[in-house]
C-alpha cells in the first residue's frame, strides 16, 4: 500500500482501493502486453518475461503472432496494404506528417476540407466538422451545443467522453436506463412537469444523447423508439455513431441506413474515424448552422491541432472505398463480410452455451464471464491457443459482470472464426464458462 507523504494522501490514493489493487496486477499480465506492428487480422504480441515478485519485465526478443479478436478494425483498414496505404504512402511524401497548429492559426488544410464534405455526404447531413481524436470530438462538442440552464438526457452506458463533454457543457445531467425508451419517456414527463405542463419551459433546450452501438454490452441503440419520442417531446438528439459508422447498415452508414431512417431526423451525428476507417480523429455531422457554431465555439479545435495530414487521407481513401468510387466492389464486399462473421460468430458462440450480450448484427461481441477471477483465467488460456481477445471487469463493469469480448472484422475469414469458436469450446469447459444450456442444434 502507498503511505501519505508529507502529511497528504498519495497523489493516486483513489486509484488504490481493493479490487483496483488486484486489477493493477491484472495491468501486468497479457492484457497489457507491448504489441508491434498492424493490429488487422493478426496481432503481434512482445515476449516477456518476469524474473521477481516486482513484476520488472525483460524483452525476450521473440514475438508471438496472434489471431486479433480485439481491435476495433471493422471493415478492415488497419491493415497497411492496399489502395489506402498507397495513398498514405503518397500522402506523407506531399504533406508531412504534422497540421503543425490548430486551423484558426494557420488555415485548414484541403484535405480536412474534402473530408468534411465527403463525411458530411456519406452520413446524409448538410454540414460536417472533423476533430483530431474521437474523445475530444465528444468532449469539445457538448460545451459547445448545450450550457447552464439545459438538461441532458444521457443513457446510462454512455462512453466517458460523452459523460466528460456533458459535465464540461454546465448543463443538468440525468441519465436513463440503459436503451429503455419507458425510462426515457419517465425523465422527460419529469422534465417537462417541473415547469409548465408540457412545453421545456424549465431548461432552455433538452438533449438527449445516446450510442449507436454500445461497445460494453454489444447493443443497439432503439432508434425508432428514441425518434418516437422525439416527435412527441421535441427534445434535441445526439447519436454517437463511434462503434456503428461503416460497421452498420447495408451501406454501412450506421444506424439511420440499418433502421431505414433519415438523417434529417437526428440533429446531430457524432462518429469516431479510428474504429471503422483505419484512421483517427471524430466528426460531427449537422446543419449548416450547428456546425457553423461548433466551429466557432468549441476550444478542442479552435485551439487544438487538427488531424495529421495522413489520417485525413486515410480516411479519404477508406471512405471512397466504402461508397464504391475506389476500388470498386471492395466496400460492398467488406460490408457483407462484417454482417455475417458478426452474426456467424455470435450464433457459434450461443451454440457453444456461452452467455452472449448484444443485437444479433453487432460486430461487438461480449460473452460473460461474470467472476472476476474468470478474467485472466480466459485471456490466459485463449493466449495460449494464440488469440487475442478483450477482457473487462471492473471498474470497468460491474464486479460480478465481468466478460470478454470479441470484435469482429472483415479481415477475418470464416476459417479464423471457425478457429476462435474450436477455442472457445475447450477454454469455456476448462474455467467453466458455459453457463447457458446452449441452442441445442436449433438456431
Ligand atoms: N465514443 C465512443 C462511443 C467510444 O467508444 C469511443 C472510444 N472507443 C470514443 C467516443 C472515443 O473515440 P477515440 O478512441 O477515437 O478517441
Amino acid at each position: 500500500t502507498l503511505k501519505a507523504q508529507n502529511g497528504y494522501a498519495p497523489l493516486n490514493d483513489d486509484f488504490d482501493n481493493f479490487y483496483v489493487r488486484r486489477l493493477k496486477l491484472r495491468l501486468d499480465d497479457c492484457f497489457a502486453r507491448p504489441t508491434t506492428g498492424v493490429p488487422g487480422r493478426f496481432i503481434t504480441l512482445m515476449d516477456r518475461k518476469s524474473n521477481d515478485f516486482n513484476r520488472t519485465y525483460k524483452f525476450t526478443g521473440t514475438y508471438t503472432q496472434t489471431l486479433n479478436m480485439s481491435s476495433y478494425n471493422y471493415l478492415g483498414f488497419a491493415q497497411s496494404d492496399g489502395p489506402c496505404a498507397d495513398a498514405v504512402e503518397e500522402c506523407v511524401r506531399k504533406y508531412g506528417l504534422s497540421s503543425a497548429s490548430p486551423r484558426a492559426d494557420s488555415g485548414t488544410n484541403d484535405l480536412a476540407v474534402e473530408v468534411e464534405r465527403e463525411v458530411a455526404q456519406f452520413v446524409g447531413k448538410p454540414a460536417a466538422m472533423v476533430f483530431s481524436m474521437g474523445f475530444v470530438t465528444n468532449a469539445g462538442s457538448f460545451p459547445a451545443l448545450v450550457s447552464k440552464g439545459c438538461l441532458i438526457l444521457s443513457d446510462e452506458l454512455n462512453h466517458a467522453s460523452i459523460r466528460i463533454g456533458a459535465r464540461l457543457s454546465g448543463a443538468v445531467i440525468r441519465s436513463f436506463k440503459h436503451n429503455d425508451i419507458g425510462d426515457l419517456e419517465a425523465k422527460l414527463r419529469e422534465a417537462i412537469s417541473q415547469g409548465q405542463p408540457r412545453t421545456h419551459r424549465p431548461w432552455k433546450k433538452i438533449l438527449v444523447a445516446v450510442e449507436g452501438l454500445y461497445s460494453m454490452e454489444g447493443t443497439m441503440v432503439d432508434l425508432p423508439g428514441v425518434l418516437a419520442l422525439k416527435k412527441k417531446y421535441k427534445f434535441f438528439l445526439y447519436v454517437d455513431e463511434a462503434h456503428s459508422i461503416g460497421a452498420l447498415g447495408p451501406r454501412g452508414r450506421g444506424v439511420c441506413d440499418y433502421f431505414g431512417v433519415d438523417p434529417a431526423e437526428i440533429d446531430i451525428l457524432m462518429g469516431t474515424l479510428t474504429k471503422s476507417f483505419g484512421a483517427n480523429g471524430g466528426y460531427v455531422a449537422a446543419e449548416k448552422h450547428i456546425i457553423d457554431k461548433l466551429r466557432s465555439t468549441n476550444a478542442a479545435t479552435l485551439l487544438g491541432e487538427s488531424p495529421a495530414p495522413s489520417v485525413l487521407m486515410q480516411i479519404l481513401a477508406s471512405l471512397r472505398i466504402i461508397t464504391g468510387e475506389l476500388a470498386p466492389g471492395q466496400g460492398e464486399e467488406r460490408l457483407q463480410r462484417i454482417a455475417f462473421n458478426s452474426r456467424y460468430l455470435r450464433l457459434g458462440l450461443k451454440r457453444l452455451g456461452y452467455i452472449v450480450y448484444g443485437h444479433d448484427d453487432s460486430p461487438i461481441i461480449p460473452i460473460m464471464l461474470y467472476h472476476p477471477a474468470k478474467i485472466a483465467a480466459f485471456s490466459h488460456e485463449m493466449l495460449k491457443r494464440k488469440i487475442s481477445v478483450v477482457v473487462v471487469g471492473y471498474p470497468a463493469t460491474p464486479l460480478i459482470s465481468s466478460r470478454a469480448r470479441f470484435c469482429v472484422s472483415s479481415a477475418h475469414n470464416k476459417e479464423d472464426l471457425d478457429r476462435v469458436l474450436a477455442a472457445c469450446d475447450e477454454v469455456g469447459d476448462i474455467i467453466q464458462i458455459k453457463y447457458s444450456t446452449g441452442l441445442a442444434g436449433g438456431a
